[in-house]
């Protein structure tokens, strides 16, 4: 079988492990040098075209036109030295991914091939075919034309192939009546609004200095890595990235053998080489480690600008992906590739961050800095009580649907941890000044230094979808194949909302002639006391929480489909017109994109199985049957009587009869042409498709547990878990 050929070729294949030598070659020399960064900017644009392009990129001032020019001829140079052959504007399209179209540097001419110009104006803007990109609705076929505008925040940079290279320039991607096509629009915009809001804040406690703020963001990311042979013999890993049948391995991750053990020497040297591409690249990785299941791992960079960590987050999953083949390996980035063992999530770390750099979630050193740190830190929380439900649609899809709730991840009901420290500032500053807590504990603001507050990495905050760890929050419940523009744009937009409404009631209170310390003490009094609902700071996998989060009225939507909806409720359309980061229009067309994406994931899984269990499953199951009969025969030929072997036929005989029955029942179900737009479809997928695959895979699974291995045809967990 080409499970047995898989085993086999795993087995004898020789895999170079020493592509990468960081003795020879030190990664301070390789770090950036593919980026078209500030010091090659520095270096090659005259000074003023310099700073003019320093002013966009880290105040958001807009470029100035003539400018372009220069910076495409040096870009140009720079590029072509370092191996470019071709140019590409690189977007984000609601895919989730990245698309790419490739134009030549070279200039085919009269008298041979000349080098292009490449202008300003094709910097600045490009124009790909973008009609087979889905806009939910937004771009009718006869204004199929989006264009793509070059984002100066995320530098340039070259991408190395076996040829040579291409010149990479991110972009975002919009339709010619303005709306938003892609990820990255959305989530600049989002930035935009936090910034203009906290500085309202930062200017009350006195820093008028302060142009811009940064929303900062650290997304670790989790990812299997397996053989590539097993995938050549998985149609589901293949098509969806995830195993649709599998029997549960002898041994999974309940010995807890793999949590940050000794990684394997082959994903070593890849993890090593990846790093090197991405070292490379300016991406500031960091940490890396064995996750929870086996063959299960973890990448993390160091944090950056939301903008620039989500297009690094892009690469990352590129680069992993890519380098994997080298090795002879697959890396794996759905949410839940194996049922039984954990899934991958993206933990997206956030924060603030003045221009200066000053972390805005940092407990001060002293009470002036403290109060300025409870209201940036109370303003997140007042955001995520407010809008838990929008938060939870920015993790939903199907395949997160796998994840969240199940026990081993963060559940779908959006709640915070603060840690009992924090926690104690916030009891104190709900009692008010001048009542003290159980603990004893007195809070004025401006006037207590606050106490330590550890780095918690405790048990109980890794069960909270949101958890305060220090000087950041960190929002858990984000799969790991999801683009964190998503998250982070709702993040940003609910958290502005919070400090717009903060800003103006500490405007008003001052005004009226209160100090600002009094104002705020009131202030987040009040809010603590709205928002408090939210905390929770105990072990959020017990069903003891599902029970308490309904008695406070804490949404729980259990799936991607409840969750959908939320994006079009009017209160929804109002926050992001409010801030101007989603449209009716474009929120509208998400809405239609996510249900149609729910939709085509289950079809082709659906699909798949159907496959599987018709030409895999079921003709290695009747094979076995009659080898079990033709037993069953002889022993009874032979004057024998075995009534194990009855039992096992008849055993095996009710297992395949129903899991044809079950293969008849998912093909019916997916072959059914439901009523109603996309959304409709989605519910019908979610009720009427997805308890039909749940039926045929535990019968599926429950014949990889009779049939013989050696008929069995396809790599089992046990296999593509174990064998490395
Ligand atoms: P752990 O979560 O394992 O305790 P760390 O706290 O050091 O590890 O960091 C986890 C991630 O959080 C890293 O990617 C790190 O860069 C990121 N991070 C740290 N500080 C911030 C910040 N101010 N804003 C956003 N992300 C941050
Ligand atoms: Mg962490």
């Amino acid at each position: 079988t080409v499970r047995q050929d898989a085993i086999k070729t795993i087995a004898t294949t020789h895999h170079d492990l020493s592509r990468i030598d960081f003795r020879t070659t030190h990664i301070k020399d390789l770090f950036g040098v593919n980026v078209f960064g500030e010091d090659e900017q520095r270096q090659r644009l005259p000074k003023p075209v310099f700073k003019a392009l320093q002013k966009t990129i880290k105040l958001g001032v807009p470029l100035d036109p003539t400018v372009a020019d220069a910076v495409a001829s040096a870009m140009k140079d720079w590029a072509i030295e370092h191996g470019a052959t071709h140019y590409t504007h690189l977007f984000q399209p609601l895919t989730g991914l990245t698309a790419e179209k490739h134009d030549s540097f070279v200039n085919p001419s009269g008298t041979g091939g000349g080098l292009a110009e490449f202008s300003g104006k094709e910097l600045i803007q490009g124009e790909p075919d973008a009609s087979s990109f889905p806009s939910g609705g937004i771009r009718a076929t006869f204004e199929a034309r989006g264009y793509t505008a070059w984002d100066p925040t995320s530098p340039a940079y070259i991408r190395e192939n076996p040829n040579g290279a291409t010149l990479v320039i991110p972009t975002a991607f919009v339709s010619w009546t303005g709306e938003a096509l892609d990820k990255k629009t959305p989530l600049l915009r989002s930035m935009e609004a936090l910034s203009t809001q906290a500085i309202r804040i930062l200017k009350l406690f006195g820093h008028d200095n302060v142009k811009k703020v940064f929303t900062t963001v650290g997304p670790e990311q989790e990812y299997f890595l397996i053989d590539k042979n097993f995938l050549y013999a998985r149609p589901d890993l293949i098509t969806s990235g995830r195993t649709l049948f599998g029997a549960k391995p002898p041994k999974g991750q309940e010995l807890e053998d793999q949590y940050f053990g000794t990684i394997p020497e082959r994903v070593l040297a890849c993890m090593a080489d990846c790093e090197a591409e991405m070292f490379k690249l300016g991406i500031p990785v960091k940490t890396r480690h064995n996750e929870v299941a086996p063959s299960q791992y973890e990448i993390a960079p160091i944090f950056e600008d939301s903008n620039l960590a989500c297009d690094h987050n892009q690469l990352t999953m590129d680069v992993m992906r890519r380098t994997a083949e080298k090795y002879g390996l697959v890396c794996l980035l759905h949410e839940k590739p194996f049922a039984g063992i954990n899934g991958s999530g993206k933990h997206n770390n956030f924060s603030m961050a003045t221009d200066s750099g000053e972390n805005l979630l940092n407990p001060g050193t002293n009470p002036h800095d403290n109060a300025q740190f409870l209201v940036f830190c109370v303003a997140v929380i007042r955001a995520v009580a407010k809008y838990p439900e929008l938060l939870r649609v920015t993790v939903a899809s199907a395949g997160n649907d796998h994840r969240l709730g199940a026990n081993e991840a963060p559940p779908a009901i959006m709640s915070i941890f603060l840690g009992d420290q924090l926690q104690d500032v916030m009891d104190q500053l709900e009692a008010g000044a001048l009542k003290s807590t159980k603990q004893g504990g007195h809070m004025e603001v401006g006037v207590t230094v606050l106490p330590k507050l550890p780095r918690d990495a405790g048990d109980r905050n890794r069960t909270s979808p949101f958890a305060f760890t220090g000087n950041k929050f960190e929002f858990r419940a984000v799969g790991s194949w999801f683009s964190i523009a998503g998250p982070n744009t709702v993040l940003n937009t609910i958290v502005a909302e919070s400090l717009d409404y903060i800003a103006t009631q500490l405007e008003t209170a001052i005004k009226g002639g209160k100090p600002l310390n009094k104002a705020i003490q009131d202030l987040l009094q009040g809010i603590i006391k709205e928002s408090k609902k939210v905390v929770f700071n105990g072990d959020g996998y017990t069903d003891e929480w599902h029970a308490e989060a309904e008695k406070r009225g804490l949404p729980n939507l259990k799936n991607a489909v409840d969750a959908f909806p939320i994006i079009i409720r009017k209160d929804s359309i109002e926050l992001f017109a409010k801030y101007k980061v989603f449209s009716e229009r474009e929120l509208n067309s998400r809405y239609m994109i996510f249900s149609e994406s729910y939709v085509k994931t289950i079809t082709i899984e659906a699909n798949t199985m159907l496959a599987m269990a018709k030409t895999m499953i079921l003709p290695a199951a009747l094979k076995y049957q009659t080898e079990v009969a033709q037993a069953v025969t002889s022993t009874k030929a032979a004057g024998v009587e075995n009534t194990a072997q009855l039992d096992l036929l008849k055993e095996l005989t009710a297992t395949i009869t129903g899991f044809q029955a079950a293969t008849s029942a998912l093909c019916k179900a997916v072959h059914h042409h439901a009523e109603g737009d996309a959304y409709a479809h989605a519910k019908y997928a979610r009720d009427a498709v997805v308890p039909k695959m749940v039926d045929l895979r535990t019968l599926g699974d429950k014949l990889e547990t009779i049939v013989s291995d050696e008929l069995w045809p396809l790599p089992t967990y046990r296999e593509m878990l174990f064998i490395k």
